[in-house]
């Protein structure tokens, strides 16, 4: 365990539990000073970040860059644009008796436990941080292990922010998750894999703590065959190389109309060429490798598995063992049964799968886990409805991949197998809140009707009154 100060976690916790009651009741100009003092800090760090990112992932610089970094301004900026207007409850009359007033308040949840990921680990540890401080929340943050350079540079990085009864970060593995776990935290921000989110909601129910699980699972893209085919391959192919595949909403394998496989994997060759392969050969350092030797052997794997169950390689099946990085790689003639369509790829592999009737598409998708993201490539409408009433998943990009995503304006979140809960923007402030009810009574006569005794009152009542 590393704590940043030389506390145990039990202190950690103790400090803040304490603190959380004054925290819920700093105003919005209190938080904001928090938040841009953490905007304020972010570029003495950004070399760090970049440097922190290419050891332990060989993330290039550009996509940390937009991912890790330049993302995390914008968050800010919104959420301090808006925080006074989220924080003010809503005030009316009631709706059981106009004479009285009824608001609902957003309050602190208290102390939140956010555990990271480590495919965007610097990121996906710091954004839920944003919104439960401007929840009034304090936070506890443990990154993850397998990134242990950003975990560090979390861990001596925020205390030079933040004073520790405000937001703590624990490093650790397997074994101080289980620490922290045990805790009664008054909410769990989790976001990693569907199996150990079942783990920590299944922690957090022994406390009855709430639980915000960001959680993946594979994410289908529907080619009909009115796509713009270009189009769809370049965006495609694009989400799915981002972070060497490894996004919680990577197009996961592609169910693509019969009369257009031809076309769309000639065009994904098009666009693979054109971005990893410009100079004559394979250019990896423009693509993340995979994050370490287990998960190439599991990727690796799935290949094998596929290619042993009849899969064809039409680009790529490069593997390079020697830095754990594979070549974008389509495969066609995959069998649903071959265990590639069974988990969650994660990495550069893209199955692209025919399909005769758009419901036999559509069924296979329901016949699996609730997706966390999914795509249509159409121009026609009724596909496009017909897909996304007949499916559900966290949320849709149509006609282009992750946007829904990247739009703060809209929730983000899974379901069921892929998560429970959302945020960005005024969603992610409003989980990190108990919405709060209050009723405040008009000064008028009580209501004694529902009053005991009861035995004149049933006899007056021309039926009974709880029928
Ligand atoms: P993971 O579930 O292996 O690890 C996530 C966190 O849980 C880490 O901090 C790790 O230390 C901790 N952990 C691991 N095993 C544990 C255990 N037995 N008990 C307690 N804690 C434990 O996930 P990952 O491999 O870091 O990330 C990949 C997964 O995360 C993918 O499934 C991906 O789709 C998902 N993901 C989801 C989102 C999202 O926003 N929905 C974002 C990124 C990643």
């Amino acid at each position: 365990m590393n704590t940043s100060g030389s506390a145990s976690i039990k202190e950690v916790f103790e400090k803040q539990k304490k603190q959380a009651l004054k925290q819920r009741l700093t105003t919005a100009e209190e938080r904001i000073a928090l938040l841009q003092k953490l905007k304020a800090a972010l570029p003495g760090i950004q070399d760090k970040i970049i440097e922190a990112l290419a050891k332990d992932v060989s993330k290039p610089t550009f996509e940390t860059h937009y991912m890790e970094y330049a993302g995390l301004f914008g968050v800010i900026d919104l959420t301090c644009a808006n925080l006074a207007k989220w924080m003010e409850p809503e005030v009316r009359a009631s709706a059981i008796d106009p004479n009285a007033t009824v608001e609902i308040r957003p309050e602190a949840r208290g102390v939140v436990l956010v555990i990271g990921p480590w495919n965007v680990p610097f990121l996906l540890a710091i954004e839920p941080m944003v919104a439960a401080l401007a929840a009034g929340n304090t936070v506890i943050i443990k990154p993850s292990e397998l990134t242990p350079h950003t975990s560090r540079l979390i861990a001596e990085f925020i205390p030079t922010v933040f004073p520790p009864e405000i937001v703590s970060v624990v490093e650790g593995g397997v074994e101080e998750t289980g620490e922290l776990l045990k805790l009664p935290f008054d909410h769990i921000f989790f976001t990693g894999s569907p199996k150990v989110g079942k783990v920590v909601m299944e922690a957090a129910s022994k406390n009855l703590t709430t639980v915000t699980l960001e959680l993946g699972g594979k994410s289908p893209c529907f080619v009909d065959e009115t796509a713009d085919i270009d189009r769809a391959a370049e965006a495609i192919m694009h989400k799915k190389t981002i972070n060497g595949g490894q996004i919680c909403i990577s197009p996961d394998y592609i169910l693509v109309h019969k009369s257009k496989e031809k076309e769309l994997i000639g065009a994904f060759k098009k666009y693979i060429d054109q971005f990893y392969y410009s100079t004559g050969s394979f250019e990896g350092d423009d693509m993340s490798h995979i994050i370490n030797q287990r998960n190439y052997d599991r990727l690796k794997g799935l290949y094998d598995d596929a290619i042993a169950n009849g899969a064809k390689v039409a680009f790529g099946g490069t593997f390079h063992e020697e830095d754990i990085q594979i070549e974008p790689t389509i495969l066609t003639n995959v069998s649903y049964d071959s265990k590639i369509m069974q988990e969650e790829i994660f990495g550069p592999l893209l199955p692209v799968i025919p399909y005769e009737k758009l419901d036999e598409a559509i069924d296979h998708v329901n016949k699996n886990s609730k997706p966390l993201a999914l795509y249509v490539f159409s121009q026609n409408e009724n596909t496009v409805e017909t897909v996304i009433s007949n499916t559900s998943s966290g949320g849709v990009t149509v006609n282009e991949g992750m946007l829904h995503v990247f739009d703060p304006s809209l929730p983000f979140g899974g379901i069921n197998g892929s998560g429970m809960g959302v945020y960005h923007g005024i969603y992610g402030f409003r989980e990190l809140s108990h919405l709060k009810p209050i009723y405040k009574a008009s000064n008028g006569p009580l209501d004694e009707s529902l009053h005991p005794p009861f035995a004149a009152k049933m006899k007056e009542a021309s039926e009974p009154v709880l029928s």
